[in-house]
């Protein structure tokens, strides 16, 4: 037997949080999911709590179900999302999209910023944040510059030209804080500092980094955030996004998007607006209950297992990852596309290949392996610490290996599907 394989036993053996997937749907035990970065699998007693919520919440209660907690319900899931990313209860918020809300909060940042023109962000941002940005500066029409810092290598962070981009004409930076593609993850709290140096504000996207690591919002000191809840959170498809707002900073903002939900007394039916105090400002127009209700088993789960336990599973097996990569996959062509050092990265692998996207084909079609796949030939590994084996990410490499090796791969066309 191979010493990767007693290795990848050894390790599932010694997983205090190996349990956590029973609390989980597989419905295909021999299906290896390492897509938990883009669609995270659905948590057993979501089904519960969905059935509840239409049977009794909305079958039975019906409106009287607003007084019952729907109406409050961005604000106290938004309260346990807030203690995956290190911030107060009252400074988070679950509404809409990641792209609406980074939207509301770039146009607010923007605007309190008003004397300066310069915007950053970094070419491994994800594109729907740079077009929302594009938007942005075209909607303002107030001169502003947004400005893409290239990545050398396009797996790193170019931190030092971001830092040396910084001055006092900068208004407000954008970044992932772990990136989509390359899974690399900024130092938030270094980052966070020199922006501040130069009195600009900084708005990161969590989207790739909550529910698989630690997220330290307050202690960075970071002004703004949003992110994802569908994936490493296991929310559920399209559930609603997060923001952040720091405490001493919502009440300077001004919700770009002035709906009724963050208007201070929504049931008056005046004419005038008038924002709600606090973290509820930011929301805009009636909640999704129903998707909105699914992200709490998820968070949940994450909450009882506990971050840094997470964490370190997770760097532990992206780290057994990168020695299967270097072991048996380098010989074959595929190159290793993240970060080696553990701290600048988050919780999946990109592995390039010149044939990636047959070779994906080759894993989902014939191979029982559910990777997911980003341009130009980038295979994008993801590990769900809550719910990922070390056997999977064994079998995952081994089959990559044969993918290859045995050229599986050649069976299928270069031709791209619309969802990749
Ligand atoms: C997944 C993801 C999004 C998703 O945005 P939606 O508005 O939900 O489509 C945004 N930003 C980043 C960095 C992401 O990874």
């Amino acid at each position: 037997m191979s010493s990767k394989l007693e290795q990848a036993r050894a390790l599932d053996a010694a997983d205090a949080l190996a349990h956590f997937r029973e609390r989980f749907l597989i419905a295909d035990p021999e299906m290896i999911y390492l897509d938990g970065n883009s669609l995270g699998r659905l948590p057993l007693c979501a089904e519960t709590s969905m059935a509840d919520l239409l049977r009794r919440q909305w079958g039975e209660r019906l409106i009287r179900s607003w007084n019952e907690g729907w109406f409050t319900l961005p604000e106290r899931v938004g309260g346990k999302l807030a203690q995956l990313v290190g911030a107060q209860a009252d400074e988070v918020i679950v509404a809409d999209s990641t792209s609406i809300n980074l939207f509301k909060l770039a146009v607010a940042g923007l605007r309190l910023q008003r004397s300066r023109r310069r915007i950053l962000t970094d070419d491994l941002n994800f594109p729907s944040d740079v077009y929302i940005l594009q938007g942005i500066v075209e909607m303002l029409d107030a001169g502003h510059r947004l400005e893409i810092v290239h990545s050398e290598d396009g797996v790193h962070g170019p931190v030092e030209a971001l830092l040396a981009a910084l001055d006092e004409d900068v208004a407000l930076v954008v970044l992932s804080h772990t990136v989509f593609k390359s899974g690399y993850m900024y130092d938030m709290r270094a980052i966070t500092e020199a922006v501040h140096a130069v009195g600009a504000l900084v708005l990161w996207d969590l989207s790739h980094s909550v529910g698989s690591a630690p997220v330290a919002l307050n202690a960075a000191g970071a002004d703004l955030a949003v992110g994802c809840t569908y994936k490493y959170v296991n929310g559920g498809p399209g559930a609603p996004a997060f923001l952040y707002v720091r405490r001493d900073l919502q009440e300077r903002l001004q919700n770009p998007i002035s709906g009724w939900m963050g208007q201070r007394a929504p049931f008056d039916f005046a004419l005038d607006y008038a924002p709600e105090v606090g973290i509820r400002r930011f929301l805009t127009g009636t909640p999704p209950v129903l998707s909105l209700a699914m992200i709490e088993p998820g968070v949940d789960l994450l909450l009882e297992a506990g971050l840094e336990a997470l964490r370190a599973k997770s760097v532990q097996q992206t780290s057994f990852l990168i020695s299967l990569w270097e072991e048996r996959l380098a010989p074959l062509g595929y190159t290793l596309k993240s970060p080696r050092q553990a701290e600048r990265r988050g919780s999946h692998i990109s592995l390039g290949h010149p044939e990636g996207w047959r070779i994906n084909q080759a894993l989902i079609h014939d191979l029982g392996v559910l990777p997911d796949f980003r341009a130009p030939d980038n295979i994008r590994l993801g590990v769900a610490p809550l719910y990922t084996s070390f056997i999977d990410v064994y079998a995952a490499a081994e089959r990559l290996q044969r993918a290859v090796e045995e050229r599986i791969y050649m069976r299928h066309s270069s031709g791209r599907a619309t969802v990749t």
